[in-house]
């Protein structure tokens, strides 16, 4: 019967595309509310200064405590999110709930960090989103100086030059601007230089195996020279070893996030990191 039946109806799907299809549907379904409900909440990993040890800046990244499914990561529900436009209520969420986090840390007396924040090619496609971000500077009392924006290349290439004329508004507010996952996306040199931007994050998928694959290694030392020499400051992500943070240090990245310093944590794990009186090795 079951052969009949995936004969007339689904004869395009294999089981496990349609196993697939409904895991996306019931998640689309039960991700409707979940703002509402608190299930969304807010990690945030440390990105350290690859030669003094201090903790810079840390990374927002979301995630959905589900009721049953426990944690779900951001890869599994965001493309959802994205596709269905709730990533924008989401990220405004995630954006306010960060700076608020981070003008309380410096009540509380800690050393002042940036506050890095992913926006999502949607969000960056609102008509309000300077107005957003310069609103939630205010409500949350945050220094701009404090608050980093992280855009990928493919989410600035739909109108380049609505895109130049909105991070050039963002900078003039006084915040940092990051190209996230660099080496993955368009990268063409020419949008590059017409971007105002502070920051290249060097993609995981280069770090991962900078010290043993020529090819990513080749890829990490020209990201980090084109960096130099449009004098932006760069960033590693996904230091797992001591030979990669080596390899990256010598190369001259300035900071770099992952396992190797610390994992995606909440905001009292990340006080505590922050208290602590040793700057972590490097
Ligand atoms: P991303 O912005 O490139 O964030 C870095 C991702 O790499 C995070 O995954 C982080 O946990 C992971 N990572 C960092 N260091 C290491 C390491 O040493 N090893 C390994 N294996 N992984 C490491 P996460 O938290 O699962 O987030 C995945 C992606 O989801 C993010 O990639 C970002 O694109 C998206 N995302 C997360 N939070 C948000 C958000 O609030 N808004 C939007 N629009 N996207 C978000
Ligand atoms: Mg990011
Ligand atoms: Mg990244
Ligand atoms: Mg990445």
């Amino acid at each position: 019967q079951a052969k009949q039946q995936g004969r007339s109806q689904h004869q395009f799907y294999s089981p496990e595309i349609n196993a697939q299809l409904q895991e996306r549907l019931v998640l689309e379904n039960e991700l409707r509310g979940a703002l509402e409900r608190n299930e969304i909440i807010v990690y945030y990993q440390p990105i350290i200064d690859l030669y003094t040890g201090q903790i810079t800046a840390v990374e927002a990244l979301v995630r959905w405590q589900h009721p049953t499914r426990g944690l779900v990561s951001p890869a599994k529900f965001i493309p959802i999110a994205e596709a269905n436009g709730s990533i924008v209520e989401i990220g405004e969420w995630v954006l306010r709930t960060a700076c608020l986090q981070n003008r309380a840390w410096q009540l509380a007396g800690l050393p002042p960090i940036r506050m890095s924040v992913n926006l999502s090619a949607r969000q960056f496609e609102q008509s309000n989103l300077v107005e957003l971000v310069s609103q939630i500077m205010q409500e949350s009392g945050l220094h701009p100086s404090y608050l980093e924006l992280e855009v990928t290349e493919s989410s600035l290439m739909t109108d380049v030059q609505r895109s130049v004329n909105i991070l050039k508004q963002l900078q003039e507010l006084g915040v940092w601007l990051a190209l996230d996952d660099f080496g993955t996306g368009y990268s063409s040199l020419n949008y590059l230089k017409r971007f105002p931007v502070n920051m290249l994050k060097i993609d995981r998928s280069f770090v991962q195996d900078v010290v043993s694959n020529p090819d990513s290694a080749a890829v990490t030392n020209a990201i980090i020279a084109l960096a130099k020499s449009l004098q932006l400051k760069i960033t590693a992500e996904g230091i797992e070893t001591q030979q990669q943070l080596n390899y990256l240090q010598k190369r001259g990245c300035h900071e770099g996030q992952g396992y190797y310093f610390g994992i995606p944590a909440p905001a009292n794990k990340i006080r505590e990191l922050m208290q602590e009186k040793e700057a972590i090795a490097v």
